[in-house]
């Protein structure tokens, strides 16, 4: 049980993507009394341009792997409680190796931690999961992980908010907003218009732009953020529900009946301009979309609806980063690829770090300070 001085705290959350959202709800759910600010609209970043595969495929820390399953597990408890069939799906993650390499380790690694796996050569995917083209599976076969899944998170930020609005949170949009600071520590927030919200705690979750922001007060966070990009189809009749991990296109249904694609060559051929706008050519939407329909049955055409580019949140060590920030007391951040898939669990652990003022024991490894220099001798 939280004190009436823990509940009565004034937070200030910056930023209106799906780890803004949802530890802003989280706060509002344990009696803080919440602001969260955005510019632009509510999931006009990352969030509404990400492919969102839940997973902990492969290999990475066995913390992270633990904090992505907890997050899979919320997202499940999200899609028994609220009627969210259309944007929120469980029907397994398909993914093959590139020409030359082979999954056969990854699948016995998968299988060792107990990650859901199943081997399936080209012949069996048809009868696991539709929709595929077999001749594009790798010859020595395809990992299956039924219990994967992807979300349209505007859809969830969307519910998520109403139920912030409902417990009394405020939330102001088309407001570029700077960590305000007094005393050595963080106090709210000045927008853009000059306007000051005044806080005991704020949280800087502005997807790829924390490490600039950070920055601008002196505190370094590894980032390794790249350009990305993301094409949305319209909508077409095929057959496909499992999410796919290809060596040329990853592939997710869409919430309208089309499909998401991404992959890492495309995003390396974005431009960057000199004025830092993002340029991705004609040819490389075609490939795209191309590659997206070789690997689904029947070679569908696919045709381009829009696309979301702009910067893929990704920390300097892959890993995420939660929690205080210990340099200015009072400021916590919120930084991570796989937002995703951990976007309800790292609002939930967040707001209970700002609520209790007690670090959480999941979050031990992704503390912002790993990235704090060592101190100069004396
Ligand atoms: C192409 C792509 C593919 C991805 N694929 C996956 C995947 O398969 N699985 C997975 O788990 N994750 C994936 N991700 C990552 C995931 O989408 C992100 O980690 C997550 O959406 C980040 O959410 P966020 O709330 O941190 O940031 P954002 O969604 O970017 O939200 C931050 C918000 O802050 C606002 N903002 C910025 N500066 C300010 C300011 N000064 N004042 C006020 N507001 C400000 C921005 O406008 C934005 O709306 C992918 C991301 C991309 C781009």
């Amino acid at each position: 049980m939280s004190s009436t001085t823990q509940t009565s705290r004034r937070v200030v959350v910056i930023g209106g993507g799906i780890l803004g959202t949802s530890s802003a709800v989280a706060l509002a759910r344990r009696g803080a009394d919440v602001t969260l600010v955005t510019d632009r609209s509510l999931a006009s970043g990352a969030s509404g341009r990400s492919l969102a595969w839940l997973n902990s495929a492969a290999q990475r820390s066995s913390e992270y792997h633990a904090l992505r399953v907890l997050g899979i597990d919320r997202w499940r408890t999200f899609a028994a409680q609220i009627p969210s069939a259309e944007f929120l799906r469980f029907d397994g993650g398909l993914m093959w190796a590139p020409e030359g390499e082979s999954y056969a380790e990854t699948f016995a690694y998968e299988r060792g931690i107990g990650y859901d796996a199943r081997w399936l050569a080209p012949e069996e995917v048809a009868s696991v999961t539709p929709g595929v083209d077999p001749a594009a599976v790798a010859a020595e076969g395809a990992i299956f992980n039924p219990g994967e899944g992807w979300v349209e998170l505007p859809s969830v930020i969307e519910v998520l908010s109403r139920e912030f609005v409902a417990r009394g949170g405020r939330i102001v949009t088309d407001a570029g907003a700077e960590i305000a600071s007094s005393g050595g520590r963080a106090v709210g927030a000045v927008l853009a218009n000059g306007d000051r919200i005044e806080a005991d705690a704020v949280l800087l979750a502005t997807g790829p732009d924390v490490p600039a922001q950070l920055a601008a007060l002196g505190i370094t966070i590894g980032d390794q953020s790249p350009a990305a990009f993301v094409a949305f189809t319209k909508p077409v009749a095929a057959e496909l529900v499992a999410v796919l991990n290809t060596p040329k296109v990853a592939v997710r249904r869409t919430r309208e009946g089309g499909f998401a694609l991404d992959s890492a060559w495309s995003e390396e051929e974005i431009e960057v301009r000199d004025d830092g706008s993002l340029h991705i050519s004609d040819s490389t939407v075609e490939r795209l979309l191309a590659e997206g329909s070789r690997v689904l049955a029947g070679n569908p055409s696919l045709e381009l609806d829009h696309i979301g580019a702009g910067y893929k949140p990704i920390p300097g060590d892959g890993e995420p980063v939660f929690g205080a920030v210990p340099q200015l007391p009072g400021l916590f951040t919120a930084f991570s690829h796989s937002g995703a898939t951990l976007g309800l669990i790292a609002g939930e652990l967040l707001a209970d770090e700002i609520v209790d003022g007690e670090p959480s024991p999941l979050l031990a490894t992704f503390r912002p300070e790993r990235y704090a220099e060592s101190p100069v001798p004396a």
